[in-house]
């Protein structure tokens, strides 16, 4: 786009030059002016040609490369005509000068093709120059400085390649720790979301889940929340060890995540308890949940394979059920399932006990 900023620049030079040489005499200066207008005509009608190309067909990759490659050879080409033309009226060789300034400054190109076109430049200008300037002693200065400015341009050019290289290096080393940073990030909210010995949601994670779906749940909408907790379990691990322990609190895991249905949050709740929240479901559907639930732990045979293969485990659960708007705090809701599961335990263990939450005012301190 920076390239679209030769095409005022040479149109303000075709117009000066008309407007200070209007009548064509003939001669040395007749030709000097018309050869700058030519030069710099053909310099707007490629730049035209350059820009419309890459605008209409959106460049890519390759269309790109072969436009920028384009570029610096081009602007070089007409910084030497500019200063051969000018040979004609004066000594001096600034358009040299500033075509390869420019051509370094404005365009970052790769090592390879800077040298290859300022080294070509320079020979181009190196020869034509003879055919132009007649004083030889004029013409060995602007050789001599020409092979300056084309030093100068190289230099400039492969400063700015190293300045460019190094920022796309930073850039994709930045892009790099940006996904490592993601990717840790993820696993740090994972190992503070889930408990590592179940796979379940951890408590942290459950009191979020849960607040979510209460402030997205209707007021007049039935919410129950289930505890169970495994009964004498402190007994399983003083007979068959902790590592056993630990599998059967895997397998309990596992049970509920079999019975489960979409939009059933539970979670490890700490020890040996779980904790269940069932969206829409009455008091009686509750009870038939938690009845389903603790026959499953009841009938299942844990640690197969293992030397406690067969053992079997029971559990005891509090339920509660209780209406989205009846203005209980989750720690009120918890405190009452908690309620049932003491009752449940006190009637023997193995069973479930299941309330309708009683309403906050009603609660005991
Ligand atoms: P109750 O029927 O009254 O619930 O009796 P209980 O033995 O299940 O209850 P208690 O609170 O006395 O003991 C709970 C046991 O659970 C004690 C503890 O070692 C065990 N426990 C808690 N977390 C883990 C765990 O992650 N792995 C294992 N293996 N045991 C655990
Ligand atoms: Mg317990
Ligand atoms: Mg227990």
């Amino acid at each position: 786009m920076l390239a679209l900023g030769a095409i005022p620049v040479s149109f303000l030079h075709v117009v000066f030059f008309m407007l200070s040489h209007p009548e064509r005499t003939g001669g040395a200066e007749t030709l000097w002016s018309t050869g700058i207008i030519a030069a710099h005509l053909g310099l707007m009608a490629v730049m035209t040609v350059l820009g419309l190309t890459a605008k209409c067909t959106n460049i890519n990759g390759a269309a790109a490369r072969i436009i920028s490659t384009a570029i610096v050879p081009l602007i070089l080409a007409v910084g030497i005509a500019v200063a051969v033309i000018d040979q004609l009226v004066t000594p001096n060789i600034t358009p040299y000068l500033v075509a390869c300034t420019i051509a370094a400054v404005v365009f970052i190109t790769p090592p390879f093709l800077t040298i290859s076109a300022y080294a070509a430049a320079l020979l181009v200008f190196f020869i034509t120059l003879g055919f132009v300037q007649p004083d030889e002693a004029v013409l060995l200065s602007n050789r001599v400085n020409g092979f300056t400015f084309t030093g100068i341009g190289i230099v400039l050019s492969l400063v700015l390649w190293g300045k460019h290289t190094t920022m796309i290096d930073q850039q994709s080393q930045i892009t790099r720790q940006t996904e490592e940073l993601r990717v840790k990030n993820e696993q740090l909210e994972n190992l503070a979301s889930f408990d590592p010995l179940t796979g379940l949601y951890n408590r942290r994670k459950f009191d979020k889940l849960l607040e979510h779906q209460f402030s997205c749940c209707s007021p007049e909408e039935n919410f129950s929340l289930i505890i169970l907790d495994l009964d004498r379990f402190k007994t399983v691990n003083d007979r068959w060890g902790h590592i056993i322990g630990d599998r059967v609190l895997a397998e309990t895991a596992q049970l509920l995540r079999d019975q489960a249905a979409d939009g059933e949050i539970f979670a490890r709740w700490g020890g040996e308890e779980f904790i269940l929240a069932l969206p829409g479901f009455s008091e009686q559907e509750t009870a038939s949940y938690a009845e389903r639930l603790r026959r499953a732990i009841e009938a299942h045979s844990f640690a197969r394979g293992s030397e406690a293969s067969g053992i079997t485990v029971t559990a005891s659960f509090g339920a509660v059920v209780f209406q989205c708007c009846s203005g209980l705090t989750l720690d009120e809701i918890i405190r009452q399932a908690d309620h049932s599961l003491y009752q449940a335990k006190n009637l023997g263990r193995n069973r479930v006990v299941s309330a309708s939450a009683e309403p906050a005012s009603f609660l005991p301190n």
